[in-house]
């Protein structure tokens, strides 16, 4: 099941059971400015793995591809790749990363219409890539980013997903956004359309910010509050093992990629 977070506080909750182990002690950090932890896994249903993780120059993210045969590969590897090289020695602007995914969106689509087995291939995208003072958020789909700051976990990115719309314009209950037979369903995507309009997102930099990028086969499977339970108890390292552990233990209906950044020169 999706769960939805837009707009709505977690209830309190007494923490799921496998996170009661935080005794346990922790291993060490490394002594580094930023602590990544990157994590994928085909899940327990899905025959092939269609999510790419984005590991680039201070660059990090998912993509999250859809289309027959292997078009969703394709359509997430394609569109790290593009991105990737279009973001090269640049310096970090909101300008750029918007101009980077206009790039890989004309690749894929530029790439489907001369290959008809790519038909109805795209990804999601959601990335962050750092300054040094701010983190910038480029988003198209239904992939997400968090941000754990002050002990808080707040959803920065909007599903761009026929659900999340009905649910945002009041026409389906939690509930039902969550159970809808459509629910895999995006409004916007990578590599679909001649032309794409990214959300761009810019949040400053803070020590201490702990940042998840996630395709949906995490939240859809693990609820928000054991997400943020899960990241406030841990390492990086052993959170983003945790939460992997999660989504497969929940059911791993769907492929799952994950992003975990403690960031730990914010503010400087
Ligand atoms: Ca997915």
């Amino acid at each position: 099941m999706k769960s939805f977070a837009i707009g709505e506080e977690s209830p309190a909750k007494e923490p799921a059971e496998e996170l009661r182990e935080a005794e346990e002690p922790e291993e060490q950090l490394p002594d580094l400015p930023l602590i990544v932890e990157t994590r994928t896994d085909v899940g327990r249903v899905r025959a092939s793995n269609q999510d790419t993780l984005i590991e680039g120059e201070r660059l990090w993210g998912v993509a999250d591809g859809m289309g027959g045969h292997n078009g969703g590969e394709t359509a997430s590897k394609g569109a790290r790749d593009a991105l990737i090289e279009a973001l090269r020695d640049l310096e970090p602007s909101p300008e750029a990363l918007r101009a980077g995914i206009e790039e890989a969106n004309a690749r894929l689509f530029q790439q489907q219409k001369e290959d008809a087995s790519l038909a109805g291939m795209g990804t999601t995208l959601t990335a962050l890539w750092l300054s040094d003072h701010f983190v910038y958020i480029g988003h198209v789909g239904d992939s997400r980013a968090y941000l754990v700051r002050d002990g808080r976990m707040r959803q920065m990115t909007s599903d761009h997903s026929l659900v999340a719309e009905l649910f945002r314009m009041g026409q389906l209950t939690r509930e039902q956004a969550a159970n809808h037979p459509m629910r895999n369903v995006i409004t916007r995507a990578v590599g679909t359309e001649a032309g794409i309009e990214a959300d761009l997102i810019v949040e400053e930099r803070r020590k201490g910010d702990l940042w998840l990028v996630c395709s949906d086969g995490l939240y859809g499977m693990v609820e928000d509050d054991r997400i943020e339970a899960a990241l406030t108890a841990h390492t990086p390292a052993k959170a983003a093992d945790l939460l992997m552990d999660m989504a497969l233990k929940a059911g791993g209906r769907d492929n799952v990629s994950l992003v975990v950044l403690l960031d730990r020169e914010g503010g400087q």
